[in-house]
């Protein structure tokens, strides 16, 4: 996750699964047998503690895969304003399921906008 500083959440960036970096790290939910330890979220919890403020709006999410339904529910609350992944998902995906609330407009009126969504495959 990088903010408008460029630098200041860089280093949640080595902490999601692939970041922009392109380094596979390990899925946190299968090491600490946590379903809730997905990259995304896990990314959102250091750019929350590192910049001390609940509001990313300044933030881009950069992910391999889609994000689930779980990690869109964080991305709209922290009101993350652009999220770049590679991969769609089959199941739960936020954006191409049956569910996409990444890309709702019924939400919660304090979630703000829909974030810009950049599906780096959409033209496969
Ligand atoms: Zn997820």
């Amino acid at each position: 996750m990088v903010d408008k500083a460029g630098d200041a959440t860089n280093k949640s960036m080595d902490n999601m699964e692939d970041g922009i970096k392109g380094k596979k790290k390990d899925e946190s939910s299968k090491n600490k047998n946590d379903i809730t330890c997905h990259a995304e979220l896990e990314a959102i919890r250091l750019a929350v503690k590192k910049l001390k403020t609940n509001d990313l709006s300044d933030c881009i999410l950069y992910s391999t895969h889609e994000p689930c339904i779980m990690c869109s529910y964080a991305i709209r609350f922290h009101k993350i304003k652009k999220v770049v992944y590679q991969h769609a998902v089959n199941y739960l995906g936020g954006v191409s399921s049956s569910m996409p609330l990444l890309i709702s407009k019924e939400a919660p009126p304090h979630w703000g906008e829909v974030p810009v969504i950049v599906h780096l495959n959409s033209h496969l």
